[in-house]
């Protein structure tokens, strides 16, 4: 019997945000109205609707071929074929149309190195991702970014998106990563600095340790990174899978912390679970969309949550000490093999996660280290943020800049060897 185990964690990519974009012709530009709507028999479809005739519309991301197996066409006379590395709908007539329908499957799916379209609760409950939906009339330009979502649900549900809770039917004009969005009957727990979804079908000890750590983890953060203010959500969903595939797949978006469980859930070290949501927390408060990080300097705010989930577990869970000293010892030795014989710049360009959580993680313990500084972590990002009205740019040079105010020439030349930047 085949199984599977996928743990997947990856990095949210940040796009910056564009204005709408309006044709030299002054004519404004098409931008489809994306319907999403859930019946009472808890089928889901999505309309795309267009003001004047087009010839094709085409998906914004496309991953995979996932859309030729989970979308169905309700109207007769379409095809949807990928060209060029992008899923688009045309007809076959090639006449022009203003309306096509999907019905699809609200199963969890994984789908590479992107967020997953439906991660169900078990109780019915469920989250979508807005971006799977993004759609262009006849092409999408390298420049579009404006996304304009309507979501009917029955009646008893609920519908949660960026802070909002709305019953029946929601809209909003959606753009970069796009967000997660919460449909269903499951209540909310909201405390001064966080609200969450959680499964009911989580084991308790999950359930505690997200409720119990969490929120003093997030009040750390808030005091000591005082971004602008912020109210994240926390999704930790779980959901049956129709083949025999099981694990769990985490990421962020802005404001946003999500774990979904799918097929089943296996023994889980909770220190592990605990840090990958300390480090997705850090995330939200780093205010990396403001901070301007170019993907190739990712191992800086990267290496930072994973420096400061090490610090929240040695502050609230202090039995967690040789599993912090694990991870940190691991860090060490496998950023030193690995730069060995690869650098920063080519370990990110070749999308090396794993590789630049470690080296960015060893930056910030060697900054503790020269620096003698346990609070290093906090006060090399309060500096950054303060700095930035002059540096709008956060890169090694600016971060080492930075650095310097709290460490002797010595071990600034030590790490930059160490680091190679
Ligand atoms: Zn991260």
């Amino acid at each position: 019997m085949r199984k599977c185990l996928r743990v997947n964690l990856f990095v949210n990519f940040v796009i910056p945000l564009c204005l709408i974009v309006y044709s030299g012709l002054g004519i404004a530009k098409n931008i489809l109205i994306t319907d999403i709507a859930k019946s009472a028999s808890n089928e889901w479809q999505v309309t795309y609707k267009s003001k004047v005739p087009i010839q094709s519309l085409q998906f914004a991301i496309t991953r995979d071929f996932s859309r030729h197996n989970r979308w169905t066409i309700v109207e007769q006379g379409f095809e949807l074929s990928q060209l060029a590395g992008k899923d688009s709908v045309f007809r076959r007539d090639g006449t022009a149309f203003t309306e096509v329908t999907f019905r699809l499957t609200p199963t969890y799916t994984h789908l590479p190195k992107y967020f997953a379209p439906f991660s169900p609760f078990s109780e019915g409950s469920m989250v979508f991702h807005s971006a799977r939906f993004f759609a262009c009339a006849n092409l999408c330009l390298s420049n579009e970014n404006t996304w304009y979502i309507r979501v009917t649900v029955p009646d008893r549900d609920t519908i949660l998106f960026s802070g909002n809770v709305v019953k029946n039917q929601a809209s909003w004009y959606d753009s970069n990563d796009g967000t997660k969005v919460f449909v269903g009957q499951l209540k909310p727990i909201h405390n001064s600095h966080f609200s969450a979804v959680i499964d009911p079908a989580l084991p308790s000890a999950i359930v505690e340790n997200l409720s119990v750590f969490l929120p003093k983890a997030m009040e750390v953060l808030a005091n000591q990174l005082k971004a602008n203010s912020k109210h994240p959500i926390l999704f930790a969903s779980f959901g049956p899978t129709d083949d025999e595939e099981y694990g769990r797949q985490g990421g962020v978006l802005p404001n946003q912390i999500f774990m979904h469980w799918y097929g089943k859930i296996t023994p889980i070290n909770q220190y592990e679970l605990l840090w990958f949501y300390a480090h997705e927390a850090v995330h939200v408060y780093q205010d990396i969309a403001a901070a301007n990080i170019a993907e190739k300097d990712a191992w800086i705010h990267e290496g930072h949550a994973e420096y400061l989930a090490s610090k929240l577990l040695e502050q609230f869970l202090p039995e967690s000490k040789s599993y912090i000293l694990s991870r940190l010892n691991q860090a060490e030795a496998e950023c030193r093999k690995i730069l060995e014989t690869t650098s920063l710049d080519v370990l990110a360009e070749n999308g090396e996660y794993q590789a630049l959580y470690y080296c960015g993680l060893q930056f910030y313990q060697l900054a503790e280290h020269y620096s003698k500084d346990k609070e290093i972590g906090y006060k090399l990002w309060q500096h950054l943020a303060r700095d930035r009205g002059i540096e709008r740019q956060i890169d090694a040079k600016s971060l080492l800049t930075v650095l310097s105010n709290y460490i002797d020439d010595e071990g600034l030349v030590r790490i930059k060897a160490e680091l190679g930047i």
